[in-house]
C-alpha cells in the first residue's frame, strides 16, 4: 500500500488547495481508523480550519479530526480514541469513570444533564462515575488541576467547585479571556490575577482558539441558526432603510409587503 498515492487522490487535499490553506504540512499524514460508533465507514484523520460539531460528544471543534469521507460524521481527534475507563483522573480521583457513547436522558425532557467541570449540557460521549453523579465531557477529561495554556505565561490552578450547581449561577469572578461571569469550574493563575473558565479552557483544546474561531454562543441547532440568520437579515434591512432615507428604503419595504400580499392573494384565490 502507498499511503501517499492514496493521499493525492483524497478530497482533503482538494479542499486544502481550494481554501488556500498553505500551512498544511506537505506530505499529509494519512491515518484511517474505524470507530465503534460508526463502523460502516472508515474515518480519515484530517486537519481543516472550519468549525464542526463532533458527532461523538456533540461539542464544537476545529482543526484535527477524524472524518468520514462518505457521510457527515466527524470526531474530535481525542474523541476518536477514548479509553473505556478512567482511573485516578485528576478532576475525580476518588472513583473510576466509565465511558458512555450515549448521553443520560434529558431531565424530564427539558434540559440535558450538565457536565460537572464546564457546566454545559452533555448530549453525547461522556465519562460517568458509577459511585456518584459526577460526569464530564471527553474534552473536559483532558483538563487537569494544574495546567499551562498558550494564552497565559504562568501555570494555572483549578479552583475548587463553587456550590452554585442548582441555580447554575456564575462564580462572580470575571474570566480574563471571555470577560464574563459564567458557571462551571475556574482556573486561577498562581502568580497574577488571571482567571480562566474551564469552559473557555476547552476552546484551547478543541482547536477553536488555534483556528481563530470565537466560541458560538448558541447551541448548535438548526432552529437557532435560522433564528440568528433572520435576526441578522432584519437588522440589515432595518439599517439599510434608515440609511437610505425615503427613497430605496420605502421601495424595499413596499416590495417585501407586496410580495407577501400577492402570495396571500394567490392562496386565497385557490
Ligand atoms: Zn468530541
Ligand atoms: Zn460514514
Ligand atoms: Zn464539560
Ligand atoms: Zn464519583
Ligand atoms: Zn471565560
Ligand atoms: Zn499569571
Amino acid at each position: 500500500m502507498h499511503p501517499q498515492l492514496k493521499s493525492s487522490a483524497s478530497m482533503g487535499k482538494n479542499k486544502n488547495s481550494r481554501t488556500g490553506f498553505p500551512t498544511s504540512p506537505q506530505p499529509e499524514i494519512v491515518e484511517e481508523i474505524t470507530h465503534s460508533t460508526h463502523s460502516k465507514h472508515p474515518l480519515k484523520k484530517v486537519d481543516l480550519p472550519d468549525l464542526f460539531t463532533c458527532t461523538g460528544c456533540k461539542e464544537y471543534g476545529s482543526g484535527k479530526r477524524y472524518a468520514c469521507q462518505q457521510c457527515d460524521f466527524q470526531l474530535h481527534d481525542f474523541c476518536a480514541s477514548l479509553p473505556s475507563l478512567l482511573q485516578n483522573h485528576p478532576l475525580h480521583g476518588q472513583h473510576q469513570l466509565v465511558f458512555h457513547a450515549k448521553p443520560k436522558q434529558a431531565n424530564a425532557g427539558i434540559s440535558w444533564p450538565k457536565c460537572d467541570v464546564c457546566n454545559k449540557s452533555t448530549k453525547g460521549f461522556t465519562f460517568r462515575c458509577r459511585a456518584c453523579s459526577f460526569q464530564m465531557h471527553p474534552c473536559c477529561a483532558k483538563l487537569s488541576t494544574e495546567m499551562n495554556f498558550s494564552v497565559h505565561p504562568h501555570t494555572l490552578k483549578l479552583l475548587p467547585p463553587v456550590n452554585t450547581s442548582s441555580s447554575g449561577s456564575d462564580t462572580g469572578i470575571p474570566c480574563s479571556e471571555c470577560k464574563k461571569g459564567r458557571s462551571g469550574r475556574m482556573y486561577r493563575c498562581k502568580v497574577c490575577d488571571y482567571h480562566l473558565h474551564a469552559v473557555c479552557a476547552k476552546d484551547l483544546i478543541n482547536g477553536l482558539h488555534d483556528n481563530g474561531i470565537p466560541h458560538p454562543e448558541k447551541p448548535n441547532t438548526v432552529g437557532n441558526t435560522v433564528l440568528i440568520a433572520s435576526k441578522v437579515f432584519i437588522k440589515f434591512v432595518g439599517g439599510f432603510i434608515e440609511g437610505a432615507g425615503n427613497g430605496v428604503g420605502e421601495y424595499l419595504v413596499d416590495s417585501i409587503t407586496r410580495g407577501r400580499r400577492s402570495r396571500r392573494l394567490r392562496t386565497e384565490n385557490n
